[in-house]
Parts: C-alpha cells; sequence; structure tokens
C-alpha cells in the first residue's frame, strides 16, 4: 500500500499580510529538517488564470519557477526555507485556473450533461490539483490565500473540508493564522477578532486544530488558554507568532513554542530532532554583522517594496556570505534625471533591478554611467542589463541613439531588440522567455577569470528568465569591439546565441544578466553573484567613506 501522506492546511484570518506565507514557509523548514519530505503549495482564490498578468502594485514580484510558471511571492519564501523540494506549475494555483479546467472540461462533454456546480465539480478539481502536487511528498503544506470569510474563498475551504473528512482526522490538520492586536490604551491583547474568524471556520465544518497568533508580543499561558476555551482548542495548540527583526527568526521563534513537536504529535509522525545548526548560524550572521554595505537600488518610485522582495532577500543573502549587513537604499531613477546624483554618491554599490515600460529609464542610465565612470560595484539585473548594453553603447561606442526596441521600435540603433525568430510576431502576448535556460560562463578573458567565473566556478549554469528582448546581435560585435565583454551565452537551438551575462573587465566589479538570479537565492546558498556583487561593494565602501568625508 502507499505510504499514507499527511496534509496541513494553512488558513489566514482577521486580516491578509499577517505573515501566513513565511509562517507556512518555517514550518516546512522545520519539518523538512527532520528528515520528512516536504512541499508546499499556494492556493490563491482570485480569479486570474496566473499571477504573470497582475499589477504588480497590488501583488509585489512575480516569481519565476524552472518550468517557466509565473506563481506570486509566496512560492519565493517556500523555496527560500524548503531546500530540496521542486517546485513546478503544481505548487501554485488560482480559482481562475480551477474553473479554466472545469469548464474547459464541460466543452468537452466531460460531464456528460450533468449539471456542473461548484460542489462537486469545482471542489473535486481542487481536491485533485492539491493530490497532483503532493505526488512526490510525504507530507504538503497547502497555503489557501486570502482570509476566511471572502466569498470567492468558499471553494477552497470546502475542498479541505471534504479532505480531511476522506483522509481521515490523523492525517490531516488544519492550522489557522490570526493576528492578537495589543490595544496600548487598554493595556491588552485582544483576542475577539480571533474568536471570531475561528467561528467563522467552525460554521462551515473546519475545526482548527492549531492557531499561531501573530503577535507583537509572546502570549502568556493565560492568554493561549482563553484562546483556546473560545476557539475549541487545547491551550497547548496555540502559538505565538512573534513580530521578528528578520523574517529568518520566525521558524526558530516557532520550534522554541514547539509548533512543530506539535504538528507532529497531532499528526502520528515520528522522527528525530530536528538540525537546526546551519539556520542558527545564518541568523547569528544576520544579527551580528561585523560590517555595514549601503546598496542603492535604482528604481520607479511607483515600484514598493515587494516588487523586489526576491532581490532584498538576495542582498541579505549576500550580505551573510560576506558577515555583512546590506542596507539597501531606494533610489527613485526619476529624480536622477534631472542631474542631482548625490544619493548615488552615497552607496557602495548599484543595482539597477529589472523591470517593463520607458518610464524612469533615462535616470537608471544615469546611475549606470555613474557606476561605471566612477567604478563603482554595478549590478544590471534583466532589464538592469539591457540598459547597461544601452548606456555602454551611447557612450563608449558612439552609438548615441542606442536604445531598446521596447521603447523605441523600429529606431535604427537598438542595441536591445527581439529576437529575429520572433520580429515577425505582432501580438506579444506570449513571447516571453520564461523559466530555466542553460547558459554558458566564458572561465577567462586575457588570461584572467571573468567576474560571471570567479562567482559560479562553473562553466555551465542555469538560471530563470522572464523578459522579451534581448541583446541584439546585428550589434554584438561592435559592443564587443569597444570592450564589453560576453561572459554568459546561450545556444538557441535555431543556432542563434543570446546573450546572457555581459561585465566590463577593468572595471572593479560591473556585471550585467538577463536572468533573474535573485530567483534562486535561498539564505543557506546565498546567490554567486550577489556573494560577489556584495564582495566588491565591501571593498569600494572605503572608497565611499573617503568621497563622503569630501563632500563634508
Ligand atoms: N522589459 C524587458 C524585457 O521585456 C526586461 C524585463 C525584465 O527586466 N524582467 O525584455
Amino acid at each position: 500500500m502507499a505510504k499514507q501522506k499527511k496534509y496541513i492546511f494553512v488558513t489566514g484570518g482577521v486580516l491578509s499580510s499577517i505573515g501566513k506565507g513565511i509562517a507556512a514557509a518555517s514550518l516546512g523548514m522545520l519539518l523538512e529538517q527532520r528528515g520528512i519530505k516536504v512541499t508546499m503549495l499556494k492556493m490563491d482564490p482570485y480569479l486570474n488564470v496566473d499571477p504573470g498578468t497582475m499589477s504588480p502594485f497590488q501583488h509585489g514580484e512575480v516569481f519565476v519557477l524552472d518550468d517557466g510558471t509565473e506563481t506570486d511571492l509566496d512560492l519565493g519564501h517556500y523555496q527560500r526555507y524548503v531546500q530540496n523540494a521542486t517546485f513546478t506549475r503544481k505548487n501554485s494555483f488560482t480559482a481562475g485556473r480551477v474553473y479554466e479546467a472545469v469548464i474547459r472540461r464541460e466543452r468537452e462533454g466531460g460531464y456528460l450533461g450533468k449539471t456542473v456546480q461548484v460542489i462537486p465539480h469545482v471542489t473535486d478539481q481542487i481536491k485533485a490539483n492539491i493530490r497532483a502536487a503532493m505526488e512526490d511528498a510525504d507530507l504538503g503544506i497547502i497555503e489557501v490565500g486570502g482570509t476566511v470569510g471572502d466569498i470567492e474563498g468558499l471553494p477552497f475551504l470546502e475542498a479541505i473540508r471534504q479532505i480531511k473528512h476522506e483522509e481521515g482526522a490523523q492525517n490531516v490538520l488544519f492550522a489557522h493564522l490570526t493576528l492578537v492586536p495589543y490595544i496600548a490604551a487598554a493595556k491588552e491583547l485582544k483576542t475577539k477578532p480571533t474568536q471570531h474568524s475561528v467561528k467563522e471556520l467552525r460554521e462551515i465544518g473546519i475545526q482548527p486544530d492549531i492557531l499561531i497568533c501573530r503577535t507583537d508580543r509572546a502570549l502568556e499561558r493565560d492568554i493561549k488558554d482563553k484562546i483556546g476555551l473560545f476557539c475549541n482548542v487545547p491551550g497547548d495548540s496555540v502559538f505565538s507568532a512573534r513580530d521578528a527583526e528578520s523574517i529568518y527568526d520566525v521558524p526558530l521563534l516557532l520550534a522554541d513554542e514547539g509548533l512543530d513537536d506539535k504538528v507532529l504529535e497531532k499528526l502520528g509522525i515520528w522522527t528525530g530532532r530536528p538540525d537546526l545548526s546551519k539556520w542558527k548560524a545564518m541568523v547569528e550572521a544576520i544579527h551580528k554583522p561585523k560590517h555595514e554595505v549601503r546598496i542603492g537600488i535604482v528604481g520607479k518610485y511607483t515600484d514598493w517594496a515587494d516588487t523586489y522582495k526576491s532581490i532584498s532577500e538576495s542582498l541579505v543573502h549576500g550580505g551573510v556570505a560576506n558577515h555583512a549587513r546590506v542596507l539597501p537604499v531606494y533610489i527613485d531613477s526619476e529624480k536622477l534625471e534631472n542631474g542631482d546624483l548625490s544619493e548615488l554618491a552615497t552607496v557602495s554599490g548599484i543595482l539597477v533591478p529589472g523591470g517593463f515600460g520607458e518610464r524612469g529609464i533615462e535616470g537608471k542610465i544615469k546611475a549606470i554611467e555613474y557606476a561605471r565612470t566612477q567604478e563603482i560595484p554595478f549590478f544590471g539585473i534583466c532589464l538592469g542589463m539591457q540598459l547597461a548594453t544601452i548606456e555602454f553603447a551611447r557612450h563608449v561606442c558612439g552609438l548615441e541613439r542606442a536604445n531598446s526596441a521596447e521603447f523605441k521600435p523600429g529606431s535604427d540603433q537598438n542595441v536591445i531588440d527581439l529576437m529575429d525568430s520572433q520580429k515577425s510576431v505582432t501580438d506579444l502576448g506570449g513571447t516571453m522567455r520564461l523559466g530555466a535556460y542553460p547558459c554558458d560562463v566564458l572561465p577567462k578573458h586575457n588570461g584572467k577569470a571573468t567576474h560571471a567565473y570567479t562567482a559560479y566556478q562553473n562553466a555551465r549554469i542555469s538560471e530563470r528568465h522572464r523578459h522579451r528582448f534581448e541583446v541584439s546581435n546585428t550589434f554584438r560585435p561592435r559592443l564587443e569591439e569597444c570592450g564589453l565583454l560576453v561572459s554568459g551565452r546561450y545556444r538557441h537551438s535555431t543556432g542563434e546565441e543570446l546573450v546572457e551575462m555581459v561585465e566590463l573587465p577593468e572595471h572593479p566589479w560591473f556585471l550585467g544578466c538577463q536572468f533573474h538570479p535573485e530567483l534562486l537565492s535561498r539564505p543557506l546558498s546565498p546567490h554567486p553573484l550577489f556573494v560577489q556583487f556584495i564582495k566588491a561593494s565591501l571593498q569600494a565602501a572605503k572608497g565611499t567613506q573617503a568621497r563622503l568625508k569630501g563632500i563634508k
């Protein structure tokens, strides 16, 4: 008989953004470190078929998986905490995708003329998707997006209720995350919102087994007992998820309260103690850095921190590897356009992240020119790499009108362009290069290791992509003649070669990559390009201090 799989469903109550993804990922990390084969799944109740087309203002970054699936930033958290699971299209789905499958099947006559209904057809589809995601794992942590009480979340809650019924109570655990606010005026922690959200869950047939309460302080036993009494949960199954200085503290804080022990007890799983030594060492390095370094992230002011979630986490990871705290300085590229570059003088490394659209690009190009000419370490990611190529073409190769076909379609000096095979496509939908592609790394140039090879120590790597435009092969010889070194290449099956990394060999550290390295960085295995960028920025920090003194 196949091994019985165990399911942990994580729901959220009261408010959104109280850290359900981090709590779920933390539990995943604790269970994986005990040797359990864990996977994680995010179910989102909205109707978009995938989050790739959603506004980043509402939704934060789009996180891309190896297989090209566009998901949201929760998958990024999962991947940073859980080391061994491979996340694919199966590990994230939306109500839109569920309904799409049901409607397609109805059109194909798959329901044999029956009335197609939310229960059982939509709920069956949800259950099938959950089980498909669990195929290679022994235990799944399944996060239900949204907040209990949302109308659109109901089919998901009904589906997970049914799974407990079908799989047996000992194999399914419901964990509910709520907020327990401290009201300063009353000097009291308030449990009423928690009671209400649990009441709502129970009305639809879900009795939580475990409550995780987000608070700004540890909950005393008497509060836990009170919450437990009103919510029909033993007091020792109520846990506090305290505000933490670093998101990587969260699993350790939850383990201190015994969350993982309780979960395993309830699911009847026996394991050894988790080995948290590496994680603890990493957290220690975050809290007790030996150095500090300011990194400028040049973006549109309309972007917000969550748009660059994986980048800011990768900077933390790169910092840990260098015993340094990275202080991210968000610099509005439009402000640079009028020529005031003083903010750039305060940072020791400049990062231009990915992006879409023309707004703010001239400011980013100014920042890149500054980094190149002042020898400040520069890291250009995707759009950042494309703009570095444009800057180089304009100011070093004398191609004054150098641009990208994204901003000036049909212009005569588009050093960034669509691939030839794409040019005939008029509809840009669906033409993005998405997911993992192999890349050949150039080991040496003029007898010296390239920045890329020094980082990777490997001549063949794989990185994730999400973009439409490429460095033009028409202009590539001119760029190379002028000194832009192509240190990463992808050979397309058509024989066409694509530029994956460019660098300036004579610069302390100047590297652009067409892919998104931030999508592969983990706290326990920081991405090598981020490690090297921070290392170079720490070197440059000495110079920054001298410059700042000069300004004073
Ligand atoms: N807008 C650019 C392109 O489509 C870059 C995309 C990105 O930075 N992710 O190629």
